[in-house]
This record gives C-alpha cells, structure tokens and sequence, in this order.
C-alpha cells in the first residue's frame, strides 16, 4: 500500500532566490525592483540574470502583485512511502 504524504509549504512572502532579500511582502507590495526567470524569482541588482535565463516579468518597487499570481502559489512536496 503507498500513502501519498504531502507537503505543503505556503509562501506568504516572496524571497529572492538568490539573496534571500524580501522582494514582495504579504499584500503583494513589491519591496524590490525584480524580475522573475526560468531560474527563479531575483533582485534585478543581480546582473547575471540578464543573460542566459528567460525572464517571464519585471516588477518595480511599489508595484501590487496579485496574490492569485503564480508566484505565490504553494510548494508541494510529494514523498511517497
Ligand atoms: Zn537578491
């Protein structure tokens, strides 16, 4: 018999992935200038990003993202036993 174990992380806040930085807090506020790539989600003070990764969006400081928005959708981690 296998039991499907689920774990389900929610993300109230979004982080950078790469600095950790806050970049968009609980209301969807952007904290950061940003941008969302195939990598992740990054302060867009990391230049590196500009080359080699697709970037889906930009978000600037200020701006309300919705919370419906695929970002914040949550990790689901499946172990199976
Ligand atoms: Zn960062």
């Amino acid at each position: 018999m296998m039991i499907d174990d689920r774990t389900v992380i929610q993300k109230p806040v979004l982080l950078c992935d790469s600095c950790n930085n806050v970049l968009v807090d609980e209301n969807g506020v952007v904290q950061e200038d940003c941008k969302w790539t195939d990598w992740g989600l990054v302060c867009s003070k990391h230049k590196g990003f500009d080359k080699g990764f697709t970037v889906f969006e930009e978000f600037k400081k200020g701006q309300k993202i919705s919370k419906k928005h695929k970002l914040f959708a949550p990790m689901v981690i499946a172990s199976l036993h």
